[in-house]
């Protein structure tokens, strides 16, 4: 049987990798600045990592959500510690696209209403269909999201006209959007937004799935503006590569059996790489970590990226150029062997590096990004 053929794919072979490291088949060493797109955090095959996940296998690697798992409740704990959010309750699943489905769907049953505002550029997964109208908790009216989410500017008063029709479930919004370019709202914007939901009956979603577990320099991106979303979305860098996705629920919204269900969410490994992440992050005390690299980052990128914009914040950052970056993205990866990203503005650079990533090789993707960067950009 042939793979369904739907990526471009580099024509590399990674076999082995370790913190930002990557090798391939050919002996051939890389330095990972992009992480799968920020699933990277705590860097790859991280030792206590390698071991949580091995000692569990040889324990139990998965039940169903029909028994007690322990470890569910230990990650959920550890989870409120390290994020702040310890009166909030977790809801366990396997993807960003599915903990945005569960969200949105939970905002439908709490307010009985179906549309949803989203932000022009956003990004929040590949599935759709899954918004559900409700009834007693009973899907009444699955309806295609394409059709009943409005994507609207960064723009308070064109969200309140949507939000004054009274139809309103939900507001997703990413902290920072990924995929759109690493663009920001203001914090004023999120803090408005919080105000407006709230005068609304709305549900404020913090789409955190590339944002969160520290990639901003704080737990969560949002946490820099002072507000506290209803509900928040993660996957991505939660599991450093394991699949694991989960949404962090307000204790505004009530629990009953069936509201929400997976299979695999939650599974003991899922939960046993996730729990690794988090002591990682702890122990190596890798949010101030990656607050000080991004900002070194930042600074060396605005005195000599001859960019027309360095976005983001901590190791989320976007380096913006008014032409397109394909070729340097390509010469990156070709000439220097460093992995980094582009985005859906054409002039966007991404780069989403392990939290952990070490000042030598910053300055080691420094040197080539100033070696490409075309002469006549040069500042
Ligand atoms: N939300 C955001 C902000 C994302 O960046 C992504 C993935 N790029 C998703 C949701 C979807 O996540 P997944 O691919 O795990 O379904």
């Amino acid at each position: 049987m042939e793979l369904f053929n739907v990526y471009p794919l580099n024509d590399i072979t990674p076999v082995r990798a370790l913190g930002a490291q990557l090798w391939d088949d050919k002996g051939e060493q890389y330095l990972d600045f992009y992480g799968g797109h920020a699933v990277i955090s705590i860097g790859h095959s991280h030792p206590h990592y390698v071991q949580r996940i091995t000692e569990q296998v040889q324990k139990i690697g998965f039940y169903s959500n029909s028994v007690h798992i322990p470890i569910q409740r230990e990650l959920a704990q550890k989870l409120g510690e390290v994020s702040g959010y310890q009166d909030y309750a977790l809801f366990l699943c396997n993807s960003g696209a599915e903990a945005n489905e569960n969200a949105l769907k939970l905002a439908s049953f709490h307010t009985g209403k179906s549309h949803v505002i989203a932000f022009k550029g956003a990004f929040h997964g590949r599935t759709s269909g899954a918004v559900a109208a409700t009834d007693n908790q009973k899907i009444v009216a699955p309806f295609n999201a394409g059709h009943q989410i409005s994507f609207l500017p960064y723009d308070l008063a064109d969200v309140e006209r949507v939000l004054q029709a009274g139809q309103t479930c939900a507001v997703i919004i990413e902290p920072i959007q990924g995929v759109g370019g690493i663009i920001m709202p203001s914090d004023e914007f999120l803090q408005g937004l919080e105000q407006l939901c709230r005068q609304y009956g709305a549900v404020l979603i913090a789409d955190e799935v590339q944002s969160g577990y520290g990639r901003s320099g704080k737990f969560f991106a949002h946490q820099h503006a002072g507000v506290r979303p209803s509900i928040i979305s993660v996957a991505k860098g939660m599991g450093n590569g394991f699949p694991i996705g989960g949404i962090l629920i307000s204790p505004e919204f009530k629990a009953s059996y069936g509201l929400l269900g997976t299979t695999f969410g939650g599974n003991h490994l899922a939960c046993a790489a996730a729990l690794a992440v988090l002591e990682v992050i702890e122990q190596e005390n890798l949010l101030a970590h990656a607050a000080e690299m991004g900002e070194y980052l930042r600074t060396e990128l605005l005195a000599n990226a001859g960019a027309q914009e360095v976005r983001g914040r901590g190791l989320m950052v976007g380096i913006k150029y008014d032409f397109p970056i394909k070729e340097m993205r390509d010469k990156l990866l070709t000439e220097y062997h460093i992995f980094v990203g582009n985005a859906s503005d054409p002039g966007v650079l991404r780069l989403l590096p392990p939290l952990n990533i070490k000042r030598e090789e910053i300055d080691q993707f420094l040197r080539a990004l100033y070696a490409i960067i075309p002469a006549e950009v040069r500042s």
